[in-house]
């Protein structure tokens, strides 16, 4: 009989007033019997719509019955099957907007709790010491890979499955992209991504770090010098956008890339002393923007000692953009919300550093071109916060690093690469997916775009 509850078997966190001092994982996730609880949810239907709603397509009820049965290891096999990076995508991928929210057991009552059972897996395999090194024979073919975001990995594993000669160019010294410079230890420990990223090299993938393609080699050196016959470029969305208003040019104004960077990947967070790229110590932080990059650069301000962090958003709670479980962590660890704020100018004082955030109250309009409601300033309602640090985080493009040095590949007016649903390009042999052809998304998407591309390197290289 499955298990009818109505709800999810809840994970173990660690307690908000707790967590908010310090950068350890703030979900504990599940013991083999909670797991085996959960999974007795899962009602293995013959259409499982889950796995439409899974970009990476991971045959869900089959990993998921292999739980029941307590054979982890053919779960671990047929998740990493399908997926290069399940220790990842268990932690951060919406869940509740792609498979869960196919879950028919969320009609009546929670889905099943997909990711919390891929982490489950995953976790167990690395702990174990499990790696699945399943590659066909290797086919003599090479192919680069720009970028070693969730999209060039993904990518880099599927075709080093095939047998491909796979070279990943990464620009920073460390792999893993967002990973490993954005998403904060707290939600997602950088051993975690190392360890995937290990995996990968196990199956013969190798990486290239402090590789800027565009500068040290371009794409077309790669294609007529170096012998590589494809080139998949996963060069992410990392150029921030301003709030543009007085003042962003301040001591104490990071954009949230650069906060989040300086914190995780250069460890900041481990105190002046012990990294080679600290932060200012900051009382009162006002980060500007509501989306999930703010509610970390939020988390992790609060976490680095700050009394106050304010979230400074023009539009109301129901509009916030961030996914519902961070905000309301957010809002769990003492992160103060602005709601229906804007933020007008920063002021500076005599050393130069920012000591005010002048804003002014909005109030929702009719809707605009997105749909969502137009904030519209309150006349009068001026009024400033103090502050010694402000983090605009307000979304971000592609670098026009690639664009500009490789001749006929088509972008569009936000930057972003032109792809087909295939992932290619309007330069042969190149394809492109991920946050460089998208713009700013998810990890899942950007796996997934991967995913295909990769499928569409084999055809293009077997029919070349
Ligand atoms: C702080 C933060 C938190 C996020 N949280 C979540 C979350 O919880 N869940 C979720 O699903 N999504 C989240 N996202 C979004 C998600 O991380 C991205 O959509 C995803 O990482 C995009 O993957 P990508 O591989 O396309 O690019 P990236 O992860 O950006 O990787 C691109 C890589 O390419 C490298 N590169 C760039 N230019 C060059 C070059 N010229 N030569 C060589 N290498 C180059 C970069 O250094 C980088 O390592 C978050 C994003 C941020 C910034």
């Amino acid at each position: 009989m499955p298990n009818m509850s109505l709800t999810k078997v809840k994970m173990a966190e660690q307690e908000p007033n707790v967590r908010n001092a310090n950068f350890l994982e703030v979900a504990q996730g599940y013991t083999l019997e909670q797991a085996k609880e959960e999974a007795e949810r899962c009602l293995n239907c013959k259409n499982a719509m889950c796995v439409q709603g899974c970009p990476v397509n991971v045959p869900i009820p089959e990993f998921i019955a292999k739980i029941r049965e307590e054979d982890l290891a053919g779960a671990y096999k047929i998740l990493s099957n399908a997926n290069a990076l399940p220790a990842v995508s268990g932690r951060v991928c919406p869940q509740e907007t792609q498979c869960e929210s196919k879950c028919i057991r969320g009609i009546k009552g929670e889905p099943v709790a997909i990711g919390r059972l891929e982490r489950f897996v995953a976790d167990w395999a690395r702990e174990n010491g499990i790696v699945n090194l399943d590659c066909a024979e290797a086919n003599g073919h090479k192919v680069a890979v720009i970028g070693s975001g969730p999209a060039g990995l993904t990518c880099a594993g599927e075709l080093a499955r095939k047998g491909y000669d796979v070279t990943v160019f990464e620009a920073l010294h460390v792999a893993g992209g967002v990973l490993s410079y954005g998403i904060p230890e707290f939600r997602l420990p950088k051993e975690i991504v190392n360890k995937e990223v290990e995996n990968l090299v196990k199956m013969g993938v190798k990486i290239e770090t402090n590789m800027v393609i565009g500068k040290v080699l371009s794409i077309d050196e790669l294609i007529e010098e170096m012998g590589f016959e494809a080139v998949f470029i996963g060069s992410g969305a990392g150029l921030p956008m301003f709030a543009q208003i007085p003042g962003e040019s301040l001591c104490g104004v990071y954009s949230a890339n650069e906060y989040l960077t300086r914190i995780n990947l250069m460890k900041a967070f481990r105190g002046a002393d012990n990294c080679d790229t600290p932060v200012l110590e900051s009382q009162s932080v006002a980060v500007i923007g509501g989306g999930n990059v703010a509610m970390d650069a939020a988390r992790c301000a609060k976490r680095m000692g700050a009394k106050e962090v304010h979230i400074v958003y023009r539009r109301g709670e129901a509009e916030l953009p961030a996914r519902k479980e961070e905000v309301h962590h957010a809002m769990e660890e003492g992160i103060i919300f602005d709601f229906l704020t804007a933020p007008v100018s920063i002021e500076g004082d005599e050393k130069g550093r920012a000591c005010k955030l002048h804003c002014v109250k909005m109030e929702l309009g009719e809707p605009d071109a997105s749909g969502r409601r137009r904030p519209i300033p309150v006349e009068g309602s001026d009024f400033a916060i103090e502050v010694d640090t402000v983090i605009p985080s307000l979304g971000t493009s592609p670098n026009p690093l690639i664009r500009s040095t490789t001749p006929g590949l088509d972008t569009n007016k936000k930057g972003c690469i032109v792809t087909g649903e295939d992932g290619s390009t309007s330069r042969a042999a190149v394809f492109a997916g991920g946050d460089a052809s998208t713009g700013a998304a998810t990890v899942i998407l950007a796996m997934g775009a991967g995913k295909t591309a990769a499928a569409s390197i084999d055809e293009y290289l077997k029919n070349k």
